[in-house]
């Protein structure tokens, strides 16, 4: 298989109408499982008096309540389950940002559908058995990891589960094995780059062709950059832990949106604030419905992840719909002495501040009797200052320009480049007040 192959031409090419045909019928059957087998759904339905089959359209399904992170906490650990234990053969949860985790099981038939799906997007992204796959997303109960593995494997490629960790002995691996593609988060494959610069590894004489990303929000600059210093084609994926781990929507060889597996997810946009649908092409945020999952079906999952559809068939010849790469998190922000505070906003006042690397932490304390926001910013690898009083007076500066963006006092802690791990994802708000 090469670029431009289909893994699975049935479902990945599919006639609209024929689509939302499968996922009527699909929707109902899940409704029936979770209203009979999951206690949160059936409680729910006989609030509001509504019965599984009252779902007669997909538009049906704005009847239902949304699922929010929220409900899955509260139903920690297995109370979403809609299997006996025994059905069910791995177990991975989501940290999230703030909070107790979420749960995610799955049942031997969701392992392979998962599996499947990771096989759709390393394909659709050019991946053959021929290539050596390094991947350095976290194993553990993380889902990335695992997901893209048992993906690249089913596909026949040959897969070095490096996990993160230190990124010169990435770039040592990437040279003796003749790594083609890498997999992981955007900012780490920009460490693995500038390692690999300090190194005096040369980007050409490495085998590198591909590089899958995501877990993280990343802009087109972030790609060029990625592109211009590894030599590779980079390519946005995207998942969600709590439906079931990456392979939910990827990039084809277009880079025109993110194609969603949509026999086995129905999506809707909605207005983040009302809830209403939004129009399509209009920004909103994603909602998922599992279609197919056994263990643990979702019903109107809001992911908090804000994007757009595109329904129009591509030049790749896939019908699956298309989203936009996720523009920003609505719910990742930090709520500190009544404002709202976005991770992108800091980002965008830090950029111009020369000295300063890429990666940084918002630590929220609340013990004090007003909240206390200390922003940990990563120095660049060559130009930060050398001295410590050069340094203080950069932390000064810093904590200026921050203070007249977001109207609050901060205060800025410098560290070394390297020292704040991102590799899980989504981990640039610390609320240090909770314990988890
Ligand atoms: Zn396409």
């Amino acid at each position: 298989m090469a670029a431009g192959a289909i893994w699975d031409d049935e479902y990945e090419s599919m006639p609209r109408a024929e689509i939302e045909q499968l996922q009527l019928e699909r929707l109902q059957a899940t409704v029936n499982r979770a209203a009979r087998n999951v206690a949160f759904y059936g409680q729910q339905f006989e609030e509001l008096s509504i019965y599984p089959e009252d779902i007669q359209s997909l538009a049906d399904l704005q009847r239902l309540p949304f699922t929010e992170k929220e409900d899955l906490r509260d139903g920690y650990p297995y109370g979403f389950f809609a299997v006996p234990l025994r059905e069910v053969v791995r177990i991975h949860q989501s940290a999230g940002t703030t909070g107790r985790p979420t749960v995610v099981g799955y049942s031997a038939n969701d392992l392979r559908h998962w599996t499947d799906l990771v096989a759709r997007n390393l394909v659709a992204a050019g991946v053959t058995k021929d290539d050596v796959v390094q991947i350095f997303f976290g194993y553990g109960v993380f889902t990335a990891g695992f997901g893209f593995h048992y993906g690249a494997e089913s596909i026949g490629a040959s897969v070095i589960p490096v996990s993160h960790g230190d990124a010169r002995r990435q770039v040592e691996m990437m040279r003796d094995y003749r790594t083609t593609v890498i997999i992981g988060t955007p900012y780490y494959a920009l460490r693995i780059a500038a390692a690999a610069e300090e190194m005096a590894v040369d980007p050409h004489s490495l085998s590198l062709r591909l590089g899958l990303f995501g877990a993280e929000v990343w802009e087109e600059r972030v790609r060029q950059e990625i592109e211009s210093s590894l030599l590779i084609e980079a390519f946005d994926v995207y998942g969600l832990a709590e439906i079931g781990g990456p392979g939910v929507s990827y990039e084809c060889e277009c880079r025109c949106g993110l194609h969603i597996s949509e026999d086995q997810y129905l999506v809707e946009v909605v207005d983040p604030q009302t809830g209403e649908p939004v129009p399509p092409g209009q920004e909103g945020e994603l909602v998922f419905t599992t279609l197919n999952k056994e263990a643990m079906p979702l019903l109107r999952f809001r992911s908090g992840d804000i994007s757009r559809l595109d329904l129009e068939p591509c030049a790749c010849g896939r019908t699956l719909a298309r989203m936009s790469r996720v523009l920003r998190h609505s719910d990742d922000r930090l709520i500190a002495r009544g404002m709202n505070i976005f991770p992108e906003q800091v980002a965008e006042a830090l950029t111009p501040i020369p000295g300063l690397g890429r990666e940084f932490q918002l630590v929220l304390d609340r013990t004090a009797p007003l909240d206390r926001l200390e922003v940990h910013i990563e120095v660049a690898q060559d130009s930060a200052p050398d001295n410590v009083g050069g340094l203080i007076k950069m932390e000064q500066q810093v904590e200026e320009q921050l203070q007249s963006l977001l109207g609050m006092a901060v205060a800025v802690k410098l560290v070394q480049p390297g020292s704040i791990d991102t590799t899980q994802g989504r981990s640039r708000i610390i609320d240090a007040t909770q314990d988890d």
